[in-house]
């Protein structure tokens, strides 16, 4: 399997004033058609360190590829350095520079001399086309070892990239292999209970292999196969994502990149469905978790964050009794918050959470990490939780805010799965 390395050029990427996305955007490409990358290196606008970096990637890979620093002005040096590195000279494209100079008639202007620059190629270069910008790139054969310059602009390197990079790679190095990966996301479980059940698949299976990865609140499956085509590749990943499944069931929420929030979101458009939220330690994560998912203002109606006892009465008709009585962080409480809320949304489902996220206020009978979680639906089911959750205070928000996510997901499902049923 041939190798690649990756160069990023950018002075602004050296002094933090720029994020590098063109790295991990070129590192994906290549992983898809199956070119390992061993190494990435980013370097300011300075030719002799460009040269040296390209030098010793390609001492070490098969492919480099530069991008950024194809531009027009002085500081756009990538072309000197690789031309500095393997020993070639720079040669003028007459068929840039005439295109070059339509494209700038085009809207009335004059090309500048500078402009010029962006038709010089290292000798004996493919030039690749850019139909986003003014800067083409090229591809240098140095003897079987292959350079790619292309263009910094994430706009105009993304389609250079999959329209000439990856046909020039196939071809030149009869690439059969393609990788492919699905992440199962789950919530509600923790990592080593994931080991527990799976762990032998993952000690065992080389293709496809599982890794598994804890986030925060969440922990990912990821299912990474080689095969000799996509279709091939899913379908490894089908069979054992079907193991899985069958291991894991429905702490399984998305397999396809979604978010939870996500998830829920279809769900309930599905149904027509409309929803609130009721917030007291969450502060309003729910909400925004739902809002951050584009479209939500078809089935999101609202939410309180209702964190003093006074705001759950008067926003939520939370009765006094009931906190006197049972406490803030209750079943009975969290159970009034989403009652409360459905009713003043005028929402299909609501979910509310109340509980002590610490690192204070908790006591022997209600510890930090202590949440009730609810959801009110449909005809009035009403559904508690209690959750003793462990982590610092942002932990223990983020994932009482995903445990009612998913109570609110598996209660629209299970009502739909009834209507299904009665039909
Ligand atoms: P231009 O013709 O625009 O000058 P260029 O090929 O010379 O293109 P650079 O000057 O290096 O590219 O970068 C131009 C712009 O492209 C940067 O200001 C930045 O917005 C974006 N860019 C460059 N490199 C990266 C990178 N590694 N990740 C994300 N964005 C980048
Ligand atoms: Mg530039």
């Amino acid at each position: 399997m041939p190798s690649a390395e990756i160069i990023t050029v950018g002075t602004e990427l050296l002094l933090g004033q720029l994020v590098d996305t063109n790295t991990a955007t070129i590192a994906a490409c290549l992983a898809e058609i199956g070119i390992d990358v061993f190494r990435e290196t980013s370097v300011g606008d300075n030719e002799s360190r460009i040269a040296q970096a390209v030098t010793e990637a390609l001492a070490r890979a098969d492919v480099v590829i530069c991008a950024g620093g194809l531009g027009p002005t002085v500081d756009d040096l990538t072309r000197e350095g690789i031309v500095a590195s393997v020993g070639t000279e720079l040669v003028l494209d007459p068929e840039v520079v005439f295109d070059l100079r339509a494209f700038f008639a085009s809207f009335g202007r004059q090309m500048s001399p500078n402009n010029a620059r962006q038709a010089m190629f290292p000798k004996g270069a493919k030039i690749l086309e850019n139909p986003k910008g003014t800067a083409p790139g090229f591809a240098l054969a140095v003897g079987d070892k292959l350079v790619i310059a292309l263009p910094g602009p994430p706009r105009e390197m993304e389609p250079m990239l999959r329209e000439h990079v990856v046909p020039l790679l196939r071809e030149t190095f009869a690439l059969g292999q393609t990788i492919a990966t699905r992440v199962l996301r789950t919530t509600g479980v923790s990592e080593s209970e994931i080991d527990a059940k799976i762990g032998d698949l993952f000690r065992a299976s080389v293709n496809p292999s599982i890794a598994v990865l804890a986030h925060a609140g969440e922990v990912h499956v990821k299912i990474t196969a080689k095969a000799s085509s996509r279709e091939a590749a899913a379908a490894l990943i089908d069979q054992l994502e079907a193991e899985i499944r069958r291991r894991l069931g429905d702490c399984i929420f998305s397999a396809d990149g979604s978010s939870l929030a996500a998830v829920l979101g279809g769900e309930l458009r599905a149904r027509g469905w409309t929803i609130a939220t009721a917030e007291s330690c969450t502060g309003g994560l729910i909400g925004s978790m739902i809002t951050a998912v584009p479209g939500s203002s078809e089935y999101y109606r609202g939410g309180v964050i209702a964190y003093s006892n006074e705001a759950k009465t008067a926003l939520l008709d939370v009765a006094a009794a009931t906190i006197e009585l049972h406490g803030a962080v209750s079943e009975e409480v969290a159970s009034a918050m989403a009652l409360g809320a459905k009713a003043a949304f005028g929402a299909r489902v609501a979910l509310a959470v109340t509980g002590i996220a610490g690192p204070t206020g908790g006591n022997e009978q209600k510890p930090v990490g202590l949440v009730y979680i609810a959801v009110a639906s449909e005809d009035g089911r009403l559904e508690a939780r209690r959750l003793h959750l462990s982590g610092d205070r942002e932990t223990v928000a983020r994932r009482a805010a995903l445990a009612a996510l998913m109570l609110g997901w598996r209660a629209s499902r299970a009502a739909r799965e009834d209507v299904a049923a009665d039909l």
